[in-house]
């Protein structure tokens, strides 16, 4: 799980020019997830809270950045997907960091990566261990940025725990995104995830334990709720553990008023150490995913872009620039200017206006269909909302569905680049296409003879036709072209499933 996109970072102010090239470069796909139907779906109040949210609103997650600052280690349970002693500059999941902060470090260093990052957009305070147990970190670090950046979005992660004595002061420092780990509302099911935690000063395990954090986490939401903090939830999928509870999960999390569900796979490997990687537990395949995000999605706001992070992740989601900020490369002492970050955002309004039209396009393209299944397909990007990235460079690939209804976002998948300094690799190429699971097409810049013949044997097309078009203009016509002739009404008919 390496490093995703790369990014070079936008040094200090710079022209508007050079920062829409930046921008054709990086991020990740046309947003079609995270809180769905933009502007006009929400209230003003929240789609202003939410716009340039990378995880929160459903496009803003390919134009901003968010930095994670691992000032928080103390936990006060344990998961039993967890090992908070792995440590790898090049893995990219939760809890896993290089270097852990002082507050007063943690501040220089997102001062410097906001001079030099104008993507940037939110803090986030998501381990290794729990914002709210270890909250004296959390909030002088909080404290110390908010004075330093006054506009930064202000988000921190917990298990819940510890979350409903720290609910006044989240609100009083103005922090109005919090992500809360639900696994489950049932104790039964937690016993199976969770075999301990500390609360009230002594340890409790079992049922019992899954008890009180059942009770704790839903106290804690309903108290954010009520002072309208926005809560995300997010759930560990884990198969024959919790996959099929999770739909019980999402209801009552809707019901208690989150905001958005993000339902994320296991991450298990017997190599990180973790209890569930040691006794085999399995995470579950992109298509098991998929099914199960498809039924928690009727009728509830659901993210689908999650990257599951390092806890000291930096840059657009998908990549992480985390290595370019270590606190040795930090300046000793930088004022915070805030030129870059206003400049970045005028340019941001105009790409979401070119953007809008070419949704807009495709759309009227695909409503010309008359007979219409639903496929898969699969972007390589490095940005941009384009079609943009070789083959073999792609470290992950954005899945969409596309019917006579539009151009869906299903997820992220994520690879091992196929490309190694020239020369193509088999196993990782065998990895690319199990992670292409139900995929019809493969849609990209560039891609060589060799992995295209491998895709076509799996029963995977791979196509340049739409090479540096956007994501769903390209989508919407290879599906117009691939599954459809034009009828004699002027509508379109299917031509091969
Ligand atoms: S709550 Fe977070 S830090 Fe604590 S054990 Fe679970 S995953 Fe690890
Ligand atoms: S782990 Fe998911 S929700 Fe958290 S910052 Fe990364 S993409 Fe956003």
């Amino acid at each position: 799980m390496a490093e995703l996109i790369s990014l070079d970072g936008l040094k200090g102010p710079s022209s508007s020019k050079a920062m829409r090239a930046e921008l054709g470069k990086d991020g990740c796909a046309a947003g079609a997830c995270g809180a769905p139907g933009g502007a006009g779906a929400m209230p003003a109040e929240i789609w202003e809270k939410v716009k340039d949210h990378p995880c929160y609103a459903e496009e803003a997650h390919r134009y901003f950045a968010r930095m994670h600052v691992a000032v928080a280690p103390a936990c006060n349970m344990q998961c039993h997907y967890c090992n908070r002693k792995f440590d790898c500059a090049n893995e990219s999941r939760p809890g896993v960091v290089s270097e852990r902060l002082r507050p007063e470090e943690a501040a220089r260093k997102v001062v410097a990566v906001a001079n030099a990052v104008p993507q940037l957009s939110v803090l986030g305070i998501a381990g290794p261990g729990d914002a709210c147990y270890d909250w004296a970190r959390t909030k002088a670090t909080f404290e110390a940025v908010r004075e330093a950046i006054p506009d930064l979005t202000l988000c921190l992660s917990t298990n819940g725990l510890a979350l409903p004595e720290r609910v006044e002061e989240i609100a009083a420092l103005g922090i109005d995104h919090v992500t809360i780990t639900i696994n489950m509302i049932e104790p039964e099911v937690g016993a199976r995830i969770y075999p301990w935690i500390f609360h009230q000063h002594r340890r409790w395990e079992g049922v019992e334990a899954s008890r009180i954090l059942h009770e704790r986490q839903m106290l804690g939401l309903r108290m954010l709720v009520e002072r309208s903090v926005l809560v995300k939830v997010n759930s560990v999928m884990i198969p024959g553990v919790n996959d099929a509870h999770l739909l019980e999960v999402g209801a009552a999390m809707k019901e208690a008023g989150a905001f958005l569900h993000n339902v994320m796979p296991l991450i298990s490997d017997p190599a990180h150490g973790t209890h569930f990687g040691l006794t085999g537990q399995r995470g579950p395949r992109p298509m098991e995913l998929k099914a199960l995000q498809d039924r928690l999605g009727e009728g509830a706001r659901l993210m689908r872009h999650c990257r599951q992070c390092r806890a000291d992740a930096v840059g657009i989601l998908g990549e992480d620039r985390g290595q370019e900020f270590t606190l040795g490369k930090l300046p000793d002492e930088a004022a915070y200017d805030p030129a870059g970050r206003a400049e970045y955002r005028e340019v941001v309004v105009r790409e979401r206006g070119e953007l809008a039209v070419s949704r807009r396009k495709a759309e009227a393209q695909l409503r010309r269909i008359e007979a219409a299944p639903s496929r898969l397909v699969a972007v390589a990007s490095r940005g941009g909302g384009r079609i943009n990235q070789h083959f073999g460079h792609a470290t992950e690939f954005l899945v969409f569905e596309v019917s006579a209804k539009g151009v869906g976002f299903v997820g992220a998948r994520r690879v091992e680049s196929y490309c190694k300094g020239g020369f193509g690799e088999a196993e990782a190429l065998e990895g690319a296409i199990a992670a292409l699971e139900g995929v019809a097409v493969v849609l990209v810049a560039k891609i060589g003879e060799a992995p295209k013949k491998k895709l076509a044997a799996a029963g995977i097309t791979a196509s340049e036709a739409h090479a540096y078009e956007w994501i769903e203009a390209g989508i919407a016509g290879w599906y117009a072209a691939a599954f459809t002739t034009t009828s004699e009404t002027g509508r379109s008919t299917l031509k091969a499933g």
